[in-house]
């Protein structure tokens, strides 16, 4: 396997960043994970957009063209043979003497690539669905930056294996989900709405989510953007997931609570298969 490190192509098993990388030193970075899909990065347009808009926020400068990035992932994809996997990319402040304040100019970004084959749980699990558990909500007021600072999701996703869910709910504290601690959140309304909370800072603004809103649109469901109670989420008709590693997961209960029969509804099914046709067609184009 290899590796795209600071300008180079290295062997996966001995690439490194240096001791005092600020992605070490304080997580002062951001990435971005990008589905592969037939050999060619999925919804990539969409990816670099967010990748910008994080580093623009963080004020850390992309240290190449935003094109030369893309065919470093393209490089990395095909130097490791994936055809359908991810793609992940991490740009954090480079390589300083410890101490909290940016680096002088003259510092360069660090930036990581590396890729690999599989996306997301077999077909059992999909089939089936997945159990979600409910906690609170404990990340910084900024969630729509990208960065690599995941420790709450890291805790919160562990506290949910440990529950045996497959994913953590987030809950502010008026009793709203935000979103999981990988994935953004859905329901569908027992009248068949859609639901989903809107983009804000307290949610990361997920390309799937974008993807699967306009897919719905155009299938002519409908769909509204709001926040929605675990309550609420608990009566839903459905409920599901969205990531780039998951697609669209069905969610068939929410701690004890099984949604609706507790298994998965149909809107999410054919949800899922329209998102694999787009995931094939732009593999396929
Ligand atoms: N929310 C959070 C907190 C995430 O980490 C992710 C995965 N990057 C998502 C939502 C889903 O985003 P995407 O569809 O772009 O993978």
């Amino acid at each position: 396997r290899i590796a795209y490190v600071n300008g180079s192509y290295q062997l996966h098993a001995e690439a490194s960043v240096h001791v005092e990388d600020r992605g070490v030193q304080f997580s002062d970075g951001v990435y971005e994970v990008i589905a592969v899909a037939g050999g060619r990065p999925l919804d990539l347009p969409g990816h670099m957009a967010r990748l910008r808009r994080s580093l623009d926020e963080l004020r850390i400068a992309l240290p190449m063209p935003p094109r030369c990035l893309g065919v470093v992932m393209r490089e990395v994809t095909r130097r490791n043979r994936v055809r359908n996997g991810i793609v992940y990319v991490q740009i954090n402040r480079g390589v300083w003497r410890r101490d909290h304040p940016f680096p002088p100019e003259t510092v360069s970004p660090t930036v990581v690539v590396t890729a690999r084959s599989g996306l997301g749980p077999g077909p059992a699990v999909v089939e089936r669905g997945v159990r979600v558990a409910t906690l609170p909500d404990q990340r910084w007021a900024r969630r729509d930056i990208k960065s690599v600072s995941l420790l709450p999701n890291v805790m919160a996703k562990q506290a949910a294996h440990e529950a045996g869910a497959y994913e953590a709910w987030q809950v502010d504290g008026d009793g709203y989900v935000t979103e999981g601690s990988s994935t953004n959140a859905w329901i569908v309304t027992r009248d068949g709405t859609l639901v989903t909370r809107p983009v804000s800072a307290d949610i990361l603004a997920g390309i799937t989510r974008q993807t699967l809103l306009a897919l719905a649109r155009a299938e002519g469901l409908a769909v509204e953007e709001r926040a929605f109670t675990v309550e609420e989420a608990k009566a839903a008709r459905e409920a599901f997931l969205s990531s780039t590693t998951s697609l669209a997961l069905a969610v068939v209960a929410i701690d004890d609570a099984p949604v609706a029969n507790g298994a998965p509804g149909s809107i999410t099914t054919r949800l899922r298969a329209l998102y694999q046709d787009h995931m094939r067609g732009a593999g396929a184009g």
